[in-house]
């Protein structure tokens, strides 16, 4: 209901949207739902709109259409309802859906319930078929070495809707397991050696045979557990490959590794979200001090200067929030000029120069491609020396070095400095901007290799669709998912 609500008050609210659609009434597969974000990025629409696109779209399966327009039809009559200034109305519109949906199936016997459980198994599994289809048909030009493989993969598929057809379709009163033995033999009897490994080894059988003993006939998670290994390898499509591996940036590998799920809503299926004012507040932050420097900014007032255009070019509001949060900006890039100024001067052993703002780096870790920015790079000790000090500006709570321990982000930085630059970092620290302080993160000599390890260890779980959310409340309650994700902790 929440997410009916929030949808209703602004379209453009994706999260809402996805929530509304990943649940009962309409249930649209993930893969349908990636399929739906992609147009909307694509078209810029906000995400009703591209549903309504999406149901002329070749691409989205009959099935889903079918669920879009449910979902269509249900956002128009609560639409209304709100026009009509009639709260009561909406919650019946929204709901009911719900309710009737359950209500009739709770009234169903036994048996029907097993066919409408074997039905909904048919069903994702004739998309399944389909998207295969379409999958290991697009690789056939391939110069590949397995394409006998995907074939014989495809054909099985295949075999295994003929086999929940038939089931379907069973004479009334015979059990699934008789009907199961007899489809079978018919069925191995036209199969390759090939295929007849790949159809022996499938684990349908044995969810349908749970799926009947265990509920009677209708569970979603049974359900869920036949086509599972399909339906997760068709987000393949959404991940972000470069090669035979990932696209990756410190900030990706850091959200995999504080929620697995939370990478999947942002990187895979990539669900729109509106930046907080604190993340905008951090974007501007950043980037006064990139134009500062760039520019080869020396006084405060230009500093100043680069704020009050930013600001105003952010779309900040008048509000007192928005306030304190300028004056706060205002005070940190005093500091942070003070800083500068004293850091400039002194003896030369101790000086620390500014000579890169916002480098550019690309490295490869294994298979992935790891690419990103390091806001500053210093020269420690005078205009000879090759020692150097690699700098993270942050605008959140400053850490301590004990909390540190875990974060990888300025040792890979460290190691891209060397595969990238091929220059050797002495020092790396985060600067709290808004704290005026810096956390020098002291260096290790196992660091290149637990930041290798670490990316192949993402890498794998991201390209195994491993998704498992890990809640807790410092990771949900800075989650911009909280309101899509079943997990959530708040
Ligand atoms: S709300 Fe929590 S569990 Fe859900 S995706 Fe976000 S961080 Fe993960």
């Amino acid at each position: 209901m929440l997410a009916w609500t929030r949808l209703l008050v602004d379209p453009q609210d994706a999260a809402a949207v996805v929530r509304a659609l990943a649940r009962p009434p309409i249930e649209l597969r993930q893969v349908d739902l990636a399929r739906v974000i992609a147009l909307a990025r694509r078209h810029k629409l906000d995400m009703v709109s591209a549903l309504t696109t999406a149901i002329e779209s070749p691409r989205v399966p009959p099935d889903a259409r079918e669920r879009i327009q449910h979902f269509l039809e249900l956002h128009k009559a609560a639409s209304e309802a709100l026009d009509a200034g009639r709260p009561d109305l909406l919650a019946r519109v929204v709901l009911g859906a719900e309710g009737q949906d359950r209500a009739e199936d709770r009234s169903k016997p036994g048996g029907e319930r097993l066919d409408d459980a074997l039905g909904e198994t048919l069903r994702m599994m004739r998309e399944e078929v389909l998207a295969s289809a379409a999958r290991i048909g697009g690789r056939l030009g391939e110069l590949r070495l397995d394409t006998d493989l995907d074939i014989s993969h495809g054909v099985v598929r295949y075999l295994e809707l003929l086999k929940l057809a038939a089931l379907v379709q069973r004479p009334a009163g015979q059990a699934v397991a008789e009907a199961l033995a007899d489809i079978n033999v018919r069925l191995l009897a036209a199969t390759t050696a090939l295929q007849r490994e790949i159809f022996q080894t499938s684990s349908l059988d044995e969810t349908l045979l749970a799926e009947r003993s265990e509920i009677g006939g209708h569970d979603d998670r049974v359900r869920a557990q036949a086509i599972a290994p399909r339906e997760a390898s068709s987000l393949g499509p959404f991940l972000p490959r470069k090669g035979t591996g990932l696209a990756l940036s410190a900030s990706d590998i850091e959200t995999y590794r504080s929620c697995p799920l939370r990478y999947k809503f942002a990187r895979v299926l990539r669900i729109p979200s509106d930046a907080t004012l604190h993340q905008r507040f951090g974007i501007v932050v950043h980037q006064v001090l990139e134009r500062y420097h760039s520019a080869g900014g020396e006084t405060l007032e230009q500093l100043l200067e680069l704020l009050d255009a930013s600001w105003r070019k952010g779309g900040f509001d008048d509000g007192k929030r928005e306030h304190d949060l300028r004056e706060k900006a205002g005070a940190a890039l005093r500091s942070y000029h003070e800083r500068l100024g004293a850091q400039r001067s002194g003896p030369v052993s101790q000086r620390s120069e500014p000579v890169w703002f916002e480098r550019p780096f690309a490295f490869r870790i294994g298979p992935h491609h790891l690419r990103g920015r390091v806001d500053r790079v210093d020269r420690l000790g005078g205009a000879t020396s090759e020692e150097y000090e690699l700098i993270d500006y942050k605008t959140s709570r400053p850490k301590t070095v004990a909390q540190l321990k875990d974060d990888i982000q300025l040792s890979l930085y460290a190691l891209a400095a060397h595969e990238s630059w091929g220059l050797e970092a002495s020092q790396q620290a985060y600067y709290y901007v808004l704290d005026d302080l810096k956390v020098p993160v002291p260096r290790e000599e196992t660091d290149a290799e637990r930041v290798k390890d670490t990316v192949l260890a993402v890498g794998e779980g991201i390209l195994g669709q491993r998704f498992e959310p890990t809640p807790s409340h410092a990771a949900c309650s800075i989650c911009d998912y909280r309101i899509v994700c079943p997990a959530a902790e708040v």
